[in-house]
């Protein structure tokens, strides 16, 4: 396994404004590179980290709170309600936080890592997670969603 570069905003924004493209196949490669991933993310102290970040632009995202680790390649979010609003970073906008607003309920639908289909019901963490690291594939930023700037 290897720790890989995160890319950052304020070196590459316009990279991580581009839009992911799906996994149409699942090799050995790919399970390196989630590997990778989920290393880099654990090094880095985040809970959430999509291929993007580490400068491949395929929908894949990796996040691990309290509830275990998740593994997602092309997920998709299937339901949302409820709200929540709380601190949000980005391990590629390292030393900013903001308040995001946020659906509290999230279930998603995505592939694992040996091609099966699998869903998550979230909440809380974990659903804000799916959304922050899901707007990635879509080169958005949850810059984009704050709706109040935490000042140092
Ligand atoms: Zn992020």
């Amino acid at each position: 396994m290897a720790i890989l570069k995160i890319v950052k905003r304020e070196t590459d924004e316009a990279f991580l404004r581009k839009k992911s493209r799906p996994v149409d196949e699942i090799t050995p490669r790919t399970h390196t590179l989630i590997d990778d991933m989920i290393q880099t993310m654990r090094h880095a102290n985040g809970c959430g980290l999509a291929a993007v970040q580490v400068g491949v632009l395929r929908r894949i995202v990796v996040i691990e709170t309290d509830e275990g680790l998740f593994e997602l390649i092309n997920p998709r979010i299937i339901a949302m309600s409820g709200c929540q609003e709380s601190e949000e970073g980005c391990l590629s906008l390292p030393g900013e936080w903001g308040i995001t607003r946020r659906p509290m309920y999230v279930t998603a639908r995505a592939l694992n890592r040996y091609g099966e289909e699998i869903e998550i019901i979230a909440e809380g963490l974990l659903a804000k997670a799916i959304c922050h690291e899901l707007d990635h594939l879509d080169g958005i930023l949850y810059t984009d969603k704050i709706i109040r700037k935490i000042e140092e």
